[in-house]
């Protein structure tokens, strides 16, 4: 049964109000909270039973077949909430406004939408990155985006080029799980992003005209980011509903103040995760991520997909690292502190949003606990940030919040004696009552001389005193008991005094309850006022943590402190690549990377499987890395700073679908050539193996000349054409170097190491029998091979086999060897006319 074909007449008040909500939430599913469930209905019920393997059922609502529906409890709600907004669906939850005792309808409403991008605390939500929400304008001249983490309240906006491939480029490099998009945006891009990237989008071009968020972009002149922001913010208040004042001020993403990275680079460099397994172990962020904290494990991430170009602020982190090598013990005692610091960031996410509970605030107290030994760390290493020590809120904490509070915030024990006399009153008067029920108990046993007498409570009669039956009738009126409840082996009574007490204490255990309550929420809006400053201390703890780790990793792994060079010269001595040193099995051969003033571009050739792309990927990985702040694995290093990198290195990942791989391989080159400076590194590995051999050559050749010509950046170029060593000769500022491999016996050993000079041959075959290719191909292809190497053996080998090869190129071969040989000065007409009908015959062959 579908929604918009129901007769509204014939329904239930409360369908009514169901399809009166659910009009506008269209593209979410709307949880309804009907009593102690969350129910769906009609299209939304077939959906999520789907989804979430949920019984189907229906409800009578005045029509004559029955509305599908099904439903989750609302104290258990969350796993399948989490799981819908995981697989990408939007979902709205509509909670009972008014006490459902009461008498007439129940007032209902939307309290918020989750969505995947702005999940604030879930199991789903991954503490080492960032949970992105963003946003696409397009201004019909330019695109800006807006992005914000809500869980940790940062905000960025950056412009970018009216240029499709760029946007997508960094919307997929940002990782960013949900978009909202203005209107003008294309639909093939809103297609690619939603099909390729499995991206939620939402399209609106409604701004938030409000002022309650104005600080965000305070003293911003440029409406296009103020429009951006709005655009944003517009969605995420109408989603979120609740307080987000935790969002903090924007920051301009400059894309100059960065190394730039494209797409690719971050994905075939395996930066943050790997290329076919999608996974963090064995990127770069896993060996460096040696951090304590949630936040200082996503600020390095953030660090590697944004190096710096600043030479001034890249060494200032080399200085701190270097000190925190030579200051062993104090590195030490930093690192322990920091175990007991919890994720400040999404605490004051939790703070302004006001899901926070008791914990949370404890949480909050330990780690400020820490902060002024810290703080006297940091000194003693003479950091350049002064971390503020917020004494007064760790004792307002620590004088109130209970250390064993529990997770609700409604059932009292959250509150310490001594913070409030009101509340100590109440408490005392409640356990004053307990302890005179405990004092009733043992009189009344004197009394009556009835041993297990026994006064009880519960919740519908309140506090009794309990006889069994065969002690009964030892019951005289002149105790004053009251019957109240008759149970098969004993009664119960009441006695007024006891009535009295019991009011006395069941108010008093509500009242206190209540009052704890409110002084929770008053303690919370407190903390929320501190909220800046808790970012700020986040900030510096993240920044130290990630310096640590950084000093611990490059310690373990020998790395050494990089020098920033002007010149634009690469002196690597005994490079290593940090992730294959540290996961092989075998010795690790390290490489001089050397490219003078006068060398731009160096030619790898080498047989598969040498090395090459290893070193290619290593001399990035180095840059990448020096130029984040952070020490390299190598003997000695000397760069310039780099503006942007480029690779064309592995499988092509097809940015737009439908494209094959050679496309995408010369789109990614075009990108390169295109953008690159002088003072930029491009990485093209075998560049042109996708399409047939001389076409593939051509175009690497002349690739290389231009950007020898005419980009004239650093380049490695990895080849399978040895051709293209002949090149030396011609491009004054390329220089050949070949990875070495030793063949012995028809076997071949890696040597890894490489060397000046081109390659002679190359070794693929080797390489296939490695693998065991059944020794028929292997024979054929070297036999073949031979052809090519030496042309005169070519007719006979031919003539044995049923490969189809060009044959026509062949017959054009033998034709010109006979030719060649022939003397015209030397023979008679008719000799000359035997050649050519020989000629003619040879050409019938076949
Ligand atoms: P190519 O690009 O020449 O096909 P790769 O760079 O992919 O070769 O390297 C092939 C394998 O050789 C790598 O997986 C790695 O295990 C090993 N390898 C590469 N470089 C080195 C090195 N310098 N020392 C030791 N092993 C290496």
């Amino acid at each position: 049964m579908k929604r918009n074909e129901v007769d509204r007449n014939k329904l239930s008040p409360m369908m009514v109000q169901y399809l009166d909500i659910k009009l506008n939430y269209e593209d979410a599913i709307l949880f309804f909270r009907i009593g102690d469930f969350y129910e769906m209905f009609f299209e939304d019920a077939e959906l999520a039973s789907r989804e979430l393997e949920l019984t189907l059922t229906g409800k009578s609502c005045g029509l004559e077949s029955r509305v599908p529906m099904c439903g989750v409890p609302h104290h258990a709600y969350l796993p399948y909430l989490e799981k819908l907004v995981e697989k990408g669906y939007k979902v709205a939850i509509c909670e009972q406004l008014t006490d459902p005792n009461q008498k007439g309808m129940v007032e209902r409403g939307v309290i918020q939408v989750v969505t995947k991008g702005t999940l604030m605390e879930s199991s789903s939500l991954d503490e080492k990155s960032n949970n992105y929400i963003g946003s696409i304008y397009d201004f019909s001249h330019c695109y800006a985006i807006s992005y914000a983490d809500i869980s940790t309240g940062e905000v960025n906006t950056e412009l970018i080029n009216y240029d499709t491939e760029k946007l997508i480029n960094e919307i997929i490099r940002l990782d960013i799980k949900e978009l909202i998009v203005n209107d003008l945006v294309d639909r093939k891009i809103i297609n690619t992003l939603r099909e390729n990237y499995s991206i939620l989008i939402t399209i609106s071009s409604s701004l938030l005209d409000d002022d309650t968020y104005s600080y965000i972009y305070d003293g911003i002149t440029d409406v296009r980011v103020v429009n951006s922001i709005k655009h944003l913010l517009y969605y995420l208040t109408d989603t979120k509903k609740g307080n987000l004042t935790h969002l903090q001020k924007v920051n301009i993403i400059d894309k100059n103040k960065y190394l730039e990275l494209d797409v690719h680079s971050k994905r075939n460099l395996e930066l943050v995760e790997t290329l076919r397994l999608k996974e963090r172990t064995y990127s770069l962020l896993w060996l460096l991520d040696k951090t304590k904290t949630a936040m200082g494990s996503r600020l390095l991430k953030r660090w590697i997909e944004n190096p710096l170009v600043d030479k001034k602020q890249i060494e200032r982190r080399y200085d701190f690292i270097s000190k925190l090598l030579t200051e062993f013990i104090l590195k030490e005692e930093l690192r322990e502190l920091l175990n007991n610091v919890y994720d400040l960031e999404r605490l004051s996410g939790r703070i302004s949003y006001g899901n926070l509970n008791a914990r949370d605030l404890i949480q909050l107290k330990n780690s400020l606990s820490t902060l002024p030994h810290i703080k006297r760390i940091l000194e003693e290493l003479e950091y350049d940030r002064t971390l503020e020590v917020l004494d007064d809120l760790y004792e307002l904490l620590d004088k109130s919040i209970n250390e064993d509070a529990p997770v609700t915030i409604k059932e009292g024990n959250i509150i310490k004696k001594g913070y409030s006399k009101e509340l100590d009153e109440l408490k005392s008067l409640s356990s004053g009552g307990k302890d005179f029920i405990l004092k009733l108990e043992q009189e009344e046993r004197e009394r009556t001389g009835i041993k297990n007498l026994k006064v009880g409570f519960n919740k519908v009669f309140g506090y009794y005193i309990e006889i069994s039956n065969g002690q009964k009738d030892l019951i005289k009126d002149e105790y004053n008991y009251t019957r109240k409840q008759t149970l098969s082996n004993c009664e119960r009574y009441v006695t007024p005094k006891l009535k009295e007490k019991e009011d006395l204490i069941l108010n008093s255990d509500e009242k206190s309850i209540q009052l704890e309550y409110e002084l929770f929420i008053q303690i919370r809006d407190i903390v929320r006022g501190y909220i800046p400053k808790i970012q700020n201390i986040s900030n510096i703890i993240s920044e130290v943590d990630v310096l640590l780790s950084l000093a611990v990793v490059s310690e373990s792994n020998n790395y050494v402190r990089p020098t920033i060079v002007n010149d634009r010269c690469i002196y690597i001595k005994d490079a290593r690549h940090p992730v294959v040193e540290k996961v092989a099995n075998f010795t690790y051969v390290p490489n001089d990377i050397m490219m003078d003033n006068k060398t731009n571009i160096l030619l790898i050739t080498g047989p598969n499987m040498s090395g090459k792309s290893t070193f290619m990927r290593t001399l990035a990985l180095t840059i990448i890395m020096a130029q984040m702040g952070s020490f390299v694995p190598c003997k000695e290093c000397k760069i310039p700073i780099f503006d942007k990198i480029f690779t064309r290195i592995g499988a092509s990942d097809d940015l737009v679908s439908g494209e094959s791989t050679f496309m995408v391989e010369m789109k990614e080159a075009n990108n390169a050539v295109s953008n690159a400076t002088e003072n930029s590194l491009i990485l093209f590995d075998e560049l042109g193996r996708g399409t047939a051999t001389y076409d593939g050559m051509s175009l690497a050749r002349s690739i290389l000349e231009y950007v020898h010509n005419k980009v004239k950046c650093k380049t490695l170029f990895s080849t399978h054409y040895h051709e293209l060593t002949i090149l030396e000769q011609e491009l004054r500022n390329l220089k050949n170097v070949h990875v070495s491999a030793l063949e012995e016996n028809g076997t071949i050993t890696f040597l890894h190491k490489v060397k000046m000079g081109p390659v002679d041959r190359s070794y693929g075959i080797h390489v296939a029998s490695l693998v065991g290719l059944p020794k028929e191909i292997i024979d054929r292809a070297t036999e073949i091979l031979d052809i090519y190497e030496n042309p005169k053996n070519k007719k006979e080998v031919y003539k044995q086999t049923s490969l189809n090869l060009d044959m026509a190129e062949e017959k054009h071969d033998v034709i010109k060897e006979k030719l060649k040989e022939v003397d015209i000065l030397k023979i008679t007409p008719l000799e000359a006319l035997n050649i050519l009908d020989e000629l003619k015959k040879e050409i019938n062959e076949n």
